[in-house]
């Protein structure tokens, strides 16, 4: 599933061939990849016909390209398995194509972008612009308006983020993986900032010292910040490819999937416990639940 870091990579990748780009055609070849869009395929298709594109921006792992001259902005909401691949106007289609939009490109002419997902959990849609709520200057989606930003936004707030985490009567993960606390952290992010941290994925949030918390913020930028390194060197201007399956990160891995093989810090095995139904990952011996 894709996270932050495989969703920059796409919006890295989108960025030179899009910004300032028109939309020449659109092609739904199945509306069920419409479902976020507010109004009838046709109205999605007379809409971004014409529209011209400006740099595609993220929070978290929501994607989406304003248009110009209009407060409205095409949403590109990943899912499980969503991908948006750049392509010449002739090559190809690949059979889970589910939208394709042909682009007029300033720096590379005619460019394909087809959106392909084979579970159709993700999305296209027009979506309104609106001011963010804590920067009213800066205008997101509406469909990202309850989204907070995420560790790697410029504008994140430490101190808020330490104080609304405090004031939380959960377990640390669940709070990790809350989207309106901060965003951009999934399963295996998580998993790898509390291994860093030594922090067990249930210690409740209440009894979780203000040091340890900032030490678990820290730890979710490094993790969050290799993976965009790691992520940035595979990528290639004209595939963009996301498949969180088989992510690029996979070799790096210190906790996430790693049950059965030794903790790389005490060399104990790393297990895995049912949670929120997926797993959590991590060493019993240097995670343990601390009470103050
Ligand atoms: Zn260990």
């Amino acid at each position: 599933m894709p996270e932050l870091p495989e969703v920059e990579v796409v919006r890295h990748g989108l960025e030179p061939a899009v910004t300032g780009a028109t939309v020449t055609r659109v092609e739904v070849l199945d509306p069920r990849s419409l479902r976020r869009h507010d109004g009838p395929e046709e109205d999605f298709v007379e809409r971004v016909t014409g529209a011209r594109l400006r740099t595609p921006e993220r929070r978290g792992k929501f994607l989406w390209i304003p248009v110009d001259g209009r407060d409205e902005a095409l949403v590109v909401h990943l899912g499980m398995s969503g991908q948006v691949l750049l392509r010449d106007p002739d090559a190809a289609r690949d059979r889970l194509t589910r939208i394709v939009l042909d682009v007029d490109s300033p720096g590379h002419g005619p460019v394909r972008v087809d959106f392909v997902d084979q579970r159709i959990f993700g999305s296209m849609a027009l979506d309104v612009l609106v001011p963010a709520r804590d920067h009213p200057a800066q205008l997101i989606p509406s469909q990202v308006g309850h989204i907070a930003r995420d560790p790697v936004d410029p504008l994140f707030d430490d101190r808020l983020f330490l104080r609304r985490l405090a004031a939380k009567d959960t377990g640390i993960k669940r709070a990790l993986l809350d989207q309106t606390l901060v965003s951009g952290i999934g399963n295996i992010y998580a998993d790898e900032a509390l291994w860093a941290a030594r922090i067990h994925y249930d210690q409740p949030t209440r009894s979780l010292s203000r040091p340890r918390a900032t030490t678990l913020l820290a730890e979710v930028r490094l993790v969050l910040g290799r993976a965009l390194v790691e992520g940035g060197t595979s990528f290639s201007s004209t595939y963009v490819n996301v498949n969180g399956a088989s992510g690029y990160f996979s070799h790096s891995l210190n906790a996430y999937g790693q049950h059965g093989k030794p903790c790389p810090r005490c060399g104990r095995p790393i297990v895995r416990e049912e949670f929120m139904n997926r797993g959590s990952h991590f060493c019993p011996f240097c995670q343990r639940i601390r009470l103050r």
